[in-house]
């Protein structure tokens, strides 16, 4: 187990919107802008999510182009491109962020209940993802929201369609969905591949805060940003992600680890160099 840890910032995501957090950015500029932010905080990889410009979520390869070129000349955080998407798009259309080539992508592992919607992953679709971030060589972080996901990734990884080292991001209190409690995460850590990194995380305010403790305790890595939480504590909204990764990455030191930098993350999870 590393000592450094990583702080993963899921900036904007596809759900949530201005209405419920204004300080959520939107456009390619304020996802920039609020990256380095939580860059300047201690977050060492961006979880990117784009959408157009009326807010609608968008898996458009312009647009992420747009975001990541702005990003890029901000700083040199690790850039996750998500391939989850929202609820009603095409896998075809969740995929198109990875002809970009970015360092890391999501690999959702499995079909999911999104609250009253649902996210389809067939082993077929995920497959096709796999294989194309192998050839790409973009790592994906193999994304968890029931157990059953963790079994199917392990399918993946005998067929030979994931390459060590492996990356986990265990999402959990999805509506529908396995909940978050440290039991529940416990297990899922404990059905992961020998040597294998995770990071984990809560939905929800509270969830999310406490996961933090708990991610840490087991060995993990942290995601925090507005994707999974708009609150900095009951009632109160977030200023800013950065607000947020300043909380995990005080907790984190004050846990005695020490904050991996975007080129620990290059070296921990063997990311292509370009
Ligand atoms: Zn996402």
């Amino acid at each position: 187990m590393s000592d450094k840890i990583i702080i993963t910032c899921a900036i904007t995501g596809a759900e949530t919107t201005k209405a419920a957090n204004p300080a959520l950015p939107v456009t390619p500029e304020e996802i920039a802008q609020g990256a380095f932010e939580a860059y300047e905080a201690g977050a060492s990889v961006l979880h990117l999510h784009v959408r157009k410009d009326d807010g609608t979520p968008t898996q458009d390869v312009e647009v992420f182009r747009k975001a990541i070129n702005l990003v890029r000349s901000k700083c040199d955080i690790v850039i996750e491109t998500t391939t989850g998407g929202a609820a009603w798009m095409t896998p075809e259309e969740r995929l198109q962020p990875v002809t970009l080539n970015p360092e890391m992508a999501s690999l959702d592992c499995g079909t999911v209940n999104f609250g009253d919607e649902y996210i389809v992953n067939t082993l077929p679709i995920m497959r096709q993802f796999a294989k194309e971030m192998k050839e790409r060589n973009v790592r994906p972080t193999l994304e968890c929201f029931d157990l059953g996901h963790v079994y199917a990734s392990h399918i993946l990884i005998k067929e030979n369609l994931i390459e060590a080292p492996f990356h986990y991001g265990l999402v959990l209190n999805v509506p529908g969905a396995a909940k978050y409690d440290v039991d529940v995460l416990e297990f899922f850590v404990r059905k992961l591949p020998a040597g294998a990194h995770f990071t984990a995380f809560g939905i929800g305010g509270k969830a999310n805060v406490d996961s933090i403790y708990a991610t840490i305790a087991l060995g993990g890595n942290i995601r925090v940003g507005f994707e999974d939480n708009i609150y900095y504590g009951k009632g109160r909204l977030a200023k800013s992600n950065a607000e947020l990764v300043e909380r995990a990455a005080r907790i984190a030191k004050d846990c005695g680890r020490e904050l991996a930098k975007p080129e620990d993350v290059r070296q921990m999870l063997k990311l292509r160099k370009n």
